[in-house]
C-alpha cells in the first residue's frame, strides 16, 4: 500500500497559494517531507489527515479516496499535529484510555492491554500516573506518538515533531519513530535536515507550495556530489559573492568567527575554493535556493 498524491492544490481565502499542483508517491517506511517555514508542509499534512479541503487534485491511500472517504481514512490514520495540546491535569494512562474509547475500542480489558503496551513502547510506563502537565517536551511528543498509534494505523503523520526538543530527547524520539516506520507509512514533516538524514529512506523537498525534489536521500546526494565548494570569507564580503554567473551561494555558516560559504558550481570557481563532501543539508539548501535566498546557519 502507498499514498498517492496527484496535482494537489490549495489557495487560502487570503490569496496565499499554499500548495501548487503537488505530485507525490509515498511508500511504506519513513518518508521525510522537508521544507522551510511557510513551504506548505502543514497544509499538505492537514489535507492528508482529512482536516482541511483541497481545491483540486486527489489523494489515495491504497484504494481509499482520502478526500472523499474521510471517516474511513480517519480509522486508519494516526496524526501528531504541530501544536499538540494536552489536558494538563489528566494522567497519560487516563488520557490514552479515553482516546482509545473515542477510537472505538469499547472493551475495557482490551483497552487496558493496548494502553499498557503503548506506554511501554514509548517508554512512559513508569510515569503513566503523572499528569500530562508535568511532562517535558520530549515526553509530551512521545505521548503524542502513543496516541497516534492507537488502533494500528496504516498511515502516521508527524508534523514538526522535534522542534524544541533537546538533543537527547530528539535522539529518543528518532529511535521510536524508526521502529514504527518498519510496517507503516510514516510521513515526517520537518525543517530539520538531520531528522530526515537520520531516519528516512525516501524524501521530498517542498518550497513555497511547490515540489522541488523527491527520491532517496542517497540519489539526491549523488546528483550534487562533486559540485559543492567552500570558502572562508569575512562576513562583510558576502554581497560580492552573490549573483555570480558561474556559481551560486547556497548557505553561509559561521565557523570560528569567520563566515564559511558553500557554493554550487559544475567546476571549481577559482583556486580559493575547496571541494567538500556534500551532505543532505547541501542538497536541501541547493534545492530551496532555487526559490528563496541563501540561508545563514
Ligand atoms: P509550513 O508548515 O511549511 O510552515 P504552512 O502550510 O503552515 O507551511 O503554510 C504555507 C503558507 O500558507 C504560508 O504562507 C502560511 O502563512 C499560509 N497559511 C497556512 N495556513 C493558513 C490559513 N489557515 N489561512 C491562510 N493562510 C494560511
Amino acid at each position: 500500500m502507498q499514498l498517492e498524491i496527484k496535482n494537489l492544490s490549495k489557495t487560502y481565502s487570503n490569496g496565499v497559494h499554499a500548495l501548487k499542483g503537488i505530485n507525490l508517491t509515498i511508500p511504506k517506511g519513513m518518508f521525510g517531507l522537508l521544507g522551510p517555514n511557510g513551504a506548505g508542509k502543514s497544509s499538505l499534512m492537514r489535507t492528508i489527515a482529512t482536516l482541511q479541503e483541497a481545491d483540486s487534485g486527489s489523494i489515495f491511500l491504497g484504494d481509499l479516496n482520502v478526500l472523499q472517504e474521510k471517516n474511513e481514512v480517519r480509522k486508519q490514520l494516526g496524526y501528531l499535529p504541530q501544536e499538540f495540546g494536552v489536558y494538563p491535569k489528566v494522567s497519560a494512562e487516563t488520557m490514552l484510555d479515553h482516546i482509545a474509547s473515542l477510537k472505538g475500542i469499547t472493551n475495557s480489558a482490551e483497552r487496558k492491554e493496548i494502553v499498557t503496551a503503548l506506554l511501554q513502547k514509548v517508554n512512559l510506563y513508569h510515569t503513566k500516573s503523572k499528569n500530562l502537565g508535568t511532562y517535558s517536551g520530549g515526553m509530551k511528543q512521545r505521548f503524542g506518538i502513543a496516541q497516534a498509534l492507537i488502533g494500528n494505523p496504516k498511515l502516521i503523520i508527524v508534523d514538526e515533531p522535534t522542534a524544541g526538543l533537546d538533543p537527547a530527547e530528539r535522539n529518543r524520539f528518532h529511535n521510536l519513530l524508526s521502529e514504527i516506520g518498519e510496517n507503516t507509512i510514516v510521513i515526517l514533516s520537518t525543517h530539520i535536515v538531520e531528522d530526515v538524514s537520520n531516519l528516512c529512506k525516501d524524501m521530498a523537498i517542498i518550497c513555497l507550495g511547490e515540489l522541488m525534489a523527491q527520491g532517496h536521500p542517497k540519489d539526491l546526494l549523488n546528483e550534487i556530489q562533486g559540485k559543492v565548494w567552500r570558502k572562508l570569507i569575512n562576513r562583510q564580503e558576502i554581497t560580492q559573492y552573490r549573483n555570480k554567473p558561474d556559481y551560486k551561494v547556497i548557505s553561509t555558516h559561521l565557523h570560528e568567527g569567520k563566515t564559511q560559504i558553500h557554493v554550487v558550481a559544475e567546476a571549481k570557481p577559482d583556486a580559493s575554493f575547496e571541494p567538500i563532501e556534500a551532505n543532505l543539508e547541501d542538497v536541501y539548501f541547493a534545492t530551496i535556493s532555487k526559490k528563496v535566498d541563501t540561508i545563514t546557519i
